[in-house]
């Protein structure tokens, strides 16, 4: 269809919609059903007969195939079965976690997928994309990413980059008329946008004529890259840590074989060892543990608003050492009202709070009638036309929609009495330069009832004074002298210093001869009327977060397009701007090379008066010295510092699509103090793989060792390799996953930052894995050679003392690593999950010990009362008599 051909009714009945009040919500639901859902097909999952084969794929699973083989050679059937089965149960197993895995993947995906913002029933409304239909009326802005192909009608400097589909990355600038060209190429098609592809300038609205695989990037999709799994740095060490233990395990096997031989034992039994051994080093559970724990993590994050979109954030989240934030939205409310007017020498405040029209003026503490003040009139009504904000009523509350700063000078119009649609008859708007954050102003051409043009302008007044040549002063139009600048500059700076945001309101008259388009020329030689003074409160949570961050060894940076004397009482209110900070605007900085910003980055907690394009230089600063840093933000030209800070975070209401798909985390709320969260469940998250990592890994140095030991010895082998097995995949496993949703030990906002350098082995933990692993080695061997010595010729009874002394050696161990500091300093019956799986390891335990038909098959035999005791004193060695000496070498030391 050639819809760049047709104009907009044509569009409208084909569709059989209405530009006024888009579809309705039925008949939307009906063609939802008839065209379904706005997606593209995804590359097919793989299936789940492959999915559970690939599980078979592991080193470990081919070892334990030898080992069954090796059994059956034997004649141990029961063996090779327990062994086979044990195999089945791991790939279910990992089949199942690699589901779940990829369910909270697809769930996250969903939580950041993008939204539209359609027309329905005469309502705009916010929707998933995925739920758009042909026929709707759709609106997207800067920042956006077109959800479906679109037919445009309203164009306001519109301009869309296409490079998804043609590869050119200049944005096109685009129209509303039909196209005459019969047959033009996607980047000429100038009054259609495309699916997927991004606005970079101003607003516009269009009907959709495209949804899913009917529109020209669902053509294109197949070309498309699929999602990719990201591993975090600490999964990708882990498996690196893996390769190594296979190679060991291996070199360990043959030098078994190769020990056997030489003391001329017997060979299959000493094959049988090897594996045993290659079982007892890898440590089977741990990969999965970790993928388990960091998803439950992600849940946890979410339930605090904070969506992690890239997996490795939430290990860098621990080590963030700076956190740069936007101000406005994220530190404060976004709430804004007027309260101060000053037009040439004359302040008048306004009462009343939020988006209620309803309030009085003042001057100098005695009410006003607004109507006989001409200028403060004009000033208004000029703040309320240049304006695309609207205040509606629901529940008895005043709601917004559009921008904040925007709002709060409609609402003070409302309080004088105006209606922007009563305005509106009179003055018509013929033109209009959209507001962008690097400018710090808008304007709009206005023509009213008599004919007469001209140009409105509003934004920084900093800027404003820039381009105007007069100022109103006296009720009359005077030379901006440096007189008056002076008065005007003092003017910003008392409203500043009491935390208000600052608008100046210009304006000039257009010749009725002469036409203006070019912005340079518009925007030039305006005539200032005055300024407004918005107050925009503070999040109340804020200021505990910065307290929380400082103790953490976290700075806090202000980020802010606002005034430096505005953004400077907004610091100080939230601690983040102490008397020795510097305060940096964004014209110094500009002027600043990244060398030289870093010399004094350090010291700066503010900078004010910035464009989204200084963001990146300040993030390349911080991290040439050193620093990990967040960085917060929401526009388009945010990205590439959102994409360069090491934690790119986005804001889940107000942030562009692009800024989402740039960041590694989006806070739903906004929120500063979100941050603030996700990094102490990042902090958490990490110091909990740490501890289970220690108690796995222990395990296996215990288990080698042991055996180890017992060949040098030439003793029989204290355990058989289902014993071992056992005790990796089920013993352990429970517990495992327990340290991994632990309670922080003490406040982990007490601490400094990880060094992002460290490895998972550092502050000691290495050393805790070599020590108690060889502990825990050396009293199972100890058990087993007083068990052999007390029962001789019972070599199954020993080895049952010894499997239960390693059982409960792990088990007493895993409330050690619950602790950083020593055993002896918490409660080790906090976390309640870790009590219930270790006494459902330990039940586990006695059933293959006590009934009678599992004996066989574990290779048990029912152990005596008295040989308890051995086994209890025997395993709480490791942990109480080497918990013991730590503890004493710390204090001591
Ligand atoms: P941040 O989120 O970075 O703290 P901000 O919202 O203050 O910043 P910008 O949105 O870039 O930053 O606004 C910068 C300045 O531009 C504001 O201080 C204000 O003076 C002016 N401004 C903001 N919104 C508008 C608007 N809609 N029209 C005209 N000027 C505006």
């Amino acid at each position: 269809m050639k819809y760049h051909a047709m104009n907009m009714g044509e569009v409208e009945k084909e569709f059989n919609t209405s530009i006024l009040d888009g579809l309705t919500d039925s008949e939307a639901k009906k063609r939802l059903e008839q065209y379904g859902y706005n997606e593209l097909e995804k590359h097919k999952k793989q299936s789940d007969l492959l999915l559970f084969l690939s599980q078979f794929k592991d080193f470990l699973v081919i070892v334990l195939l030898v080992a069954v083989i090796l059994s059956l050679l034997l004649g141990e059937y029961a063996d090779a079965i327990t062994i086979l089965a044990i195999v089945i149960l791991n790939a279910f197993l990992g089949f199942f976690q690699e589901r779940k895995a990829e369910k909270a993947l697809e769930a996250l995906q969903k939580l950041s997928a993008p939204h539209a913002n359609v027309l329905r029933d005469g309502e705009w409304i916010k929707v998933d994309s995925r739920e758009l239909v042909p026929g709707d009326v759709i609106r997207f802005s800067s920042g956006d990413r077109i959800g479906a192909d679109v037919r445009i009608f309203e164009s306001i400097s519109l301009e869309i980059e296409e490079s998804p589909l043609t590869g050119e990355s200049i944005p096109v600038e685009k129209t509303t008329e039909p196209l005459k060209e019969p047959e033009p190429g996607i980047g000429d098609m100038k009054n259609m946008a495309f699916m997927g592809t991004l606005v970079t300038r101003g607003s516009g609205k269009g009907i959709v004529v495209g949804t899913g695989m009917k529109t020209e990037m669902g053509k294109i999709s197949g070309l498309m890259q699929g999602t990719q799994k990201i591993e975090t740095p600490l999964q990708r060490r882990l498996q690196q840590l893996g390769k190594i233990l296979i190679v060991v395990a291996a070199a360990l096997t043959i030098l078994v074989v190769l020990i056997g031989i030489i003391q001329d034992r017997d060979f299959y039994t000493m094959l049988l060892t090897g594996v045993s051994l290659a079982v007892a080093v890898i440590p089977e559970g741990l990969p999965a543990i970790v993928t388990v724990v960091l998803s439950l993590g992600v849940t946890r994050m979410i339930k605090k608003n904070a969506i992690v979109r890239k997996l490795p954030a939430v290990e860098t989240l621990g080590t963030a050492t700076v956190i740069c934030s936007d101000k406005t939205g994220t530190m404060t409310q976004n709430k804004m009202t007027v309260t101060h007017l000053w037009i040439g020498g004359k302040t008048w405040t306004v009462d009343g709070t939020g988006y209620s029209p309803e309030g009085a003026f003042y001057h100098e503490g005695s009410p006003v009638e607004v109507r006989k003040e001409k200028m403060l009139l004009q000033m208004l009504t000029y703040g309320m036309i240049c304006n695309h904000a609207k205040i509606k009523k629901k529940d008895n509350e005043y709601m917004l929609v559009g921008s904040p700063t925007e709002g709060a000078l409609l609402v003070a119009a409302m309080k004088a009495g105006f209606d922007r649609n009563e305005l509106l008859k009179e003055y018509q708007i013929v033109k209009e330069y959209p507001f962008d954050s690097t400018r710090k102003m808008m304007s709009m051409i206005i023509e009213d009832s008599a004919g007469k043009q001209f140009v409105i302008a509003k934004g920084a007044p900093d800027v404003l004074t820039q381009v105007s040549s007069k100022m109103i002063w006296d009720g009359k139009e005077e030379a901006l002298t440096d007189k008056l600048k002076n008065a005007l500059h003092s003017a910003i700076e008392e409203l500043a210093s009491q935390a208000l945001r600052t608008m100046a309101i210009a304006f000039k008259e257009i010749p009725a001869n002469k036409t203006v388009t070019d912005v340079h020329e518009v925007e030039n030689g305006l005539t200032l009327i005055g300024l407004q003074g918005i107050i925009d409160p503070p999040r109340p949570e804020v200021k505990s977060a910065v307290e929380k961050c400082k103790d953490a060894g976290i700075k806090t940076v202000m980020i802010t397009g606002d005034h430096l004397i505005t953004a400077k009482a907004i610091a100080s209110q939230l601690g983040i701007h102490q008397e020795n900070s510097k305060i940096i605007d964004g014209k110094t900085l500009a002027k600043m090379s990244v060398k030289e910003l870093e010399e004094i980055v350090d010291e700066v907690a503010v900078f004010a008066r910035v464009s989204p394009e200084h963001k990146l230089k300040i993030v390349q600063a911080l991290q040439g010295k050193g620093h990990v840093v967040a960085m917060t933000g929401d526009g388009v030209n945010d990205a590439p510092a959102i994409k360069a800070a090491d934690i790119g975070i986005s804001m889940g209401i107000t942030g562009s699509d692009v800024a989402k798909e740039s960041s590694s985390l989006i806070l739903l709320d906004d929120n500063f103090a979100t941050i603030e969260s996700a990094i102490e469940e990042g902090r958490n998250i990490y110091e909990n793989i740490r501890k289970f990592i220690r108690y796995l890994l222990a395990s296996n140095v215990g288990e080698m060792l042991v055996m180890i030991f017992a060949i040098i010895l030439a003793l029989p082998l204290p355990l058989v390799p289902i014993h071992i097995l056992w005790v990796n995949l089920i013993t352990d496993g429970l517990p495992a996953m327990a340290l991994g949703v632990d309670q922080p030990e003490g406040d982990v906002m007490k601490s400094k930052p990880r060094d992002p350098k460290e490895g998972i082995f550092a502050r000691g933990l290495g050393w805790k894995i070599i020590s108690r692993g060889l502990a825990i080695g050396i009293v199972t061997l100890a058990a087993f050679m007083v068990t052999l010595h007390n029962h001789p010729n019972e070599l199954e009874y020993a080895q049952t003392v010894a499997f239960t002394t390693l059982v409960m050696a792990q088990l007493i161990h895993v409330f050690d690593c619950r602790c950083e500091k020593n055993i002896f300093s918490r409660n080790p019956f906090k976390n309640q999950f870790l009590v219930w799986a270790v006494l459902s390891s330990i039940a586990l335990m006695l059933i293959v010990i006590y009934i009678p038909p599992l004996q066989p098959i574990f290779k048990t035999v029912p152990i005596q009362f008295a040989d308890w005791a051995l086994i209890m004193l025997m395993a709480a060695i490791p942990t109480f008599l080497l918990g013991g000496i730590d503890a004493f070498i710390k204090k001591n030391r």
